[in-house]
């Protein structure tokens, strides 16, 4: 079975990239019926903190991305990681080394001088037990000296380095404490983890890290490390491109689905197929499909997805990713009555709005109440010829049956006869039954609001 994992260290929001990972995870595990876990690498104390956990976490939320079990803290598991690098140890896979790290700089700088590789050679490796003082002491690795190690790469395929490049990496710090090379292996490989994906920023870690899969005889997970996500001029993504934390966007009013799928297509890719549902992502998705360059991001790409999921996804789950959108913006919530508008409104809004603002822009006219406001646009389509005729459309409406076609054949009728075009009406109907010059059709509108509601709107403005 499928295991894959998310590994974040909590030192700030999910960013983009970490959202993308994580996705990548969850549809690998998704689409093969397998588990989806989640680490938190705590490890770092003093730049973890649990307001960056709760972040990532809330993001994870909002892009539906949820995982399999408990959330596992790799900081907790520090008692383990150090059982391991004494059963090397006691293996002679591993030895105590009690140089100081005076003596290591001293090393390395003198290296350094005569122009040798600064790679640290711990004169302890071969020195015999007895010969040790009482003094603390790291576990260091017996790292192969010679010879190479592959790292077999579904993304970027097989990547060898000489071995002789690899120190003798410490695995515990003479105070105790496990380094994080350590934590990840044991814990991926308590975890059950097969699959590992992750940013290309961790591939060379990959070949230390299976120095210590070799030493404990465990199975190498399988790895995909994915290129880095770039911004649309082609640097690294960073906060000049804008936006950098998944929070952000659901802030800005983009809806999960849209993401989600705009974030799929970030770097992998199936076919030509741009919109494509959760469904047949979790179908699709492999790790051949991985692109080896760095991905661009590009909002206009992201807006398109998005506007494609809001006019296909269900009024009443729109209405409530909506009202979420309200309270993550920060704005405030809809009362029930707006709250039921909306929904009824949702069939003439949800066709054209790449984002929520936009929707609700256009959803102004049944989220306010009598008497409207207008907008500087709405006054000025309310000039004087146009009151006048709209003062004669109520008794035509008062008969007239409430159904779109017979609406539209209605007022097409009362224009002709008042010498005009519907055309030149839409405008002052929009300013009558929204105070708004951005709308629905006039015809949806009023269908929306009711005969009742529609007349009372006319009469506030004509009196
Ligand atoms: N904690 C690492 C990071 O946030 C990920 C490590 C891994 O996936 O193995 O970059």
């Amino acid at each position: 079975p499928v295991v894959t994992r998310f590994a974040p260290s909590p030192t700030g929001f999910l960013h983009i990239g970490g959202a993308r990972t994580a996705l990548f995870n969850w549809l690998y595990a998704r689409g093969r019926g397998g588990k989806f876990l989640l680490r938190i690498e705590d490890t770092d104390r003093a730049r973890s903190t649990p307001e960056a956990t709760a972040a990532i976490l809330q993001g994870m939320a909002w892009l539906g991305l949820d995982h399999d079990g408990e959330v596992v803290s790799q900081f907790e598991g520090a008692a383990r990681h150090a059982e391991v690098a004494h059963q090397l140890l006691a293996e002679g896979k591993a030895y105590k080394c009690f140089s100081t790290q005076d003596e290591i700089a001293a090393f390395r700088e003198a290296a350094k001088a005569e122009g040798k590789s600064t790679l640290f050679h711990s004169p302890w490796r071969d020195t015999p037990e007895s010969e040790h003082p009482d003094a603390p002491f790291a576990i260091r690795i017996k790292a192969p000296k010679d010879g190479e190690t592959t790292i077999r790469d579904e993304v970027q395929g097989d990547v060898t380095i000489k071995n002789a490049q690899l120190d003798d990496m410490i695995l515990l710090r003479s105070d105790g404490t496990p380094v994080y090379m350590l934590a990840v292996v044991v814990d991926d490989h308590d975890m059950g983890v097969t699959h590992v994906i992750r940013g290309d920023d961790h591939l060379m870690n990959a070949a230390r890290q299976m120095m210590i899969y070799e030493a404990m005889g465990w199975d190498v997970p399988v790895y995909a490390h994915i290129p880095l996500i770039h911004g649309s001029d082609g640097k690294k993504l960073s906060k000049r491109h804008g936006a950098l934390g998944a929070q952000e966007y659901q802030a800005m009013g983009y809806p999960a689905a849209g993401m989600r799928n705009y974030l799929a297509r970030l770097g992998w890719s199936h076919g030509d197929d741009e919109f494509f549902s959760d469904t047949q992502a979790k179908e699709w998705f492999d790790l051949s499909g991985i692109g080896k360059s760095p991905a661009r991001f590009d909002t206009k790409k992201l807006e398109n997805l998005c506007g494609q999921h809001i006019a296909i996804a269900e009024d009443a789950a729109l209405r409530q990713e909506i009202e979420a959108y309200l309270e993550a913006a920060g704005q405030p919530a809809l009362s029930d009555v707006q709250s039921q508008g909306l929904e009824r409104a949702m069939f003439c809004l949800k066709d054209r709005a790449k984002t929520f603002p936009e929707l609700l822009e256009k959803a102004h006219f049944v989220l306010t109440s009598r008497p409207l406001d207008r907008d500087a646009k709405a006054e000025k389509a309310l000039d004087s010829v146009s009151l006048g005729i709209l003062g004669e459309l109520t008794p035509h409406l008062q008969n007239a049956s409430w159904s779109r076609d017979e609406l539209e054949a209605a007022l097409n009728e009362f224009a002709a006869a008042k010498d005009t075009k519907f055309g030149k009406l839409a405008g002052p109907l929009r300013a009558v039954l929204a105070g708004r010059a951005v709308t629905p059709s006039v015809f949806d509108m009023m269908i929306c609001l009711g005969r009742e509601e529609t007349l009372a709107r006319l009469k506030d403005v004509t009196g």
